[in-house]
C-alpha cells in the first residue's frame, strides 16, 4: 500500500466518548452520502471520532495522514513496475470508492492543490472519480464516504481550505473536551484514576487559556493521555508533566519557565 492504512472492523468500536451530537450528524450524513468535515485542533480526538463511528457502521475506514508532498496521485493511484511489467495499483482513495469505505483524509489542508481538483466532482452530486491515467470515471456507491479534517488554528493564510472546497461539506466543530468529560477519557486511555487525572485536565485548560498569547497551541488531550500514561506506570508527576505537557509546547525557556509556575499553581 501506498499511502494510508485500512483497519477493516467488525470487533467492537474503538472507544469515543461523545461531546453532542456528533455522532448522529455523522450517521445522518452517512445516510445521505454527504462528505463530513471536521475542524478543530490537533489530538482533540478527530481521528478516534472517524474509527469509531466506522466500526459503529460496519465499514472498513482508509486514513490518509496528508503531507505538504500528498499528491492526487498518491490518493488516486499510479502505475508500478512489477516483475518487469507496469501494473496500475488503486491508491487508498479509489480503493474506498470501489469498495464503499470511508476515506479519512487528516489534515486535508497540508496536500497539494491537485488533491482539491480530485475531490470536487467526488463531493457534489455526481460523486464520480475520474482516473485520467486509466481512462476510468468510478462512480462512488452510496456506502463511499469522504471524511476530512483541518485545524482552522494554524495561522497560516496559504494552508485554508477555499470556500469553493469547504463549502462542499458538512461541518462538525471538534473542540478540546469538557473537563468532565476529558477527566473520564483521559483515565480511560491512561488507566490512571479519575482523581489523579483531575488536577492534570486543570492545568491542561490552564494552559490551553495561554494559546494566542505565548503558545501557538494549546495542551492537546493526547498530551494529557500521556502524562497521564506515564504516571500510571509508576514515573513522578513532575517529570510526567514536563516531559509530557510542558516540553512538547514550546522550545523557549522563558514560556517554559512561565508554564512551570502554572505547574506549581495547580500541584
Ligand atoms: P486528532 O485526530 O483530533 O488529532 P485523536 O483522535 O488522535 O486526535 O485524539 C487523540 C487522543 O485523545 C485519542 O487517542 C484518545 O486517546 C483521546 N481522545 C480525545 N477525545 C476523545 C473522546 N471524546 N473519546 C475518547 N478518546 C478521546
Amino acid at each position: 500500500m501506498m499511502h494510508g492504512s485500512i483497519n477493516v472492523t467488525g470487533a467492537e468500536a474503538p472507544f469515543y466518548l461523545p461531546q453532542g451530537d456528533e455522532c448522529g450528524l455523522f450517521q445522518a450524513a452517512s445516510d445521505k452520502c454527504l462528505p463530513v468535515l471536521l475542524k478543530g485542533p490537533t489530538g482533540c480526538g478527530k481521528t478516534r471520532f472517524v474509527a469509531h463511528m466506522a466500526a459503529r457502521l460496519g465499514r472498513p475506514l482508509y486514513t490518509v495522514a496528508c503531507h505538504d508532498d500528498l499528491s492526487a496521485a498518491d490518493l488516486i493511484g499510479r502505475y508500478l513496475l512489477k516483475g518487469g511489467e507496469t501494473q496500475w495499483v488503486d491508491g487508498p482513495l479509489t480503493r474506498a470508492v470501489r469498495e464503499g469505505a470511508i476515506c479519512y483524509l487528516d489534515e486535508v489542508v497540508e496536500a497539494r492543490k491537485d488533491v482539491t481538483v480530485v475531490l470536487h466532482p467526488l463531493t457534489d452530486d455526481r460523486r464520480i472519480l475520474p482516473i485520467d491515467r486509466t481512462g476510468e470515471e468510478l462512480s462512488a456507491p452510496p456506502d463511499f464516504m469522504l471524511v476530512a479534517s483541518y485545524n482552522p488554528g494554524y495561522q497560516n493564510i496559504l494552508k485554508t481550505l477555499k470556500p469553493s472546497t469547504r463549502q462542499r461539506f458538512i461541518s462538525l466543530e471538534f473542540r478540546f473536551p469538557r473537563a468532565e468529560h476529558e477527566v473520564p477519557v483521559v483515565a480511560r486511555e491512561s488507566g490512571l484514576s479519575e482523581e489523579r487525572v483531575a488536577p492534570l485536565v486543570r492545568l491542561a485548560n490552564k494552559l490551553r487559556a495561554l494559546k494566542g498569547q505565548d503558545l501557538e497551541e494549546g495542551v492537546s488531550t493526547r498530551l494529557v493521555v500521556y502524562a497521564a500514561t506515564l504516571i500510571a506506570g509508576g514515573m513522578s508527576t513532575d517529570r510526567a508533566i514536563l516531559a509530557a505537557m510542558i516540553e512538547p509546547l514550546t522550545d523557549d525557556p522563558d514560556t517554559k519557565g512561565g508554564l512551570l509556575d502554572l505547574v506549581t499553581a495547580v500541584f
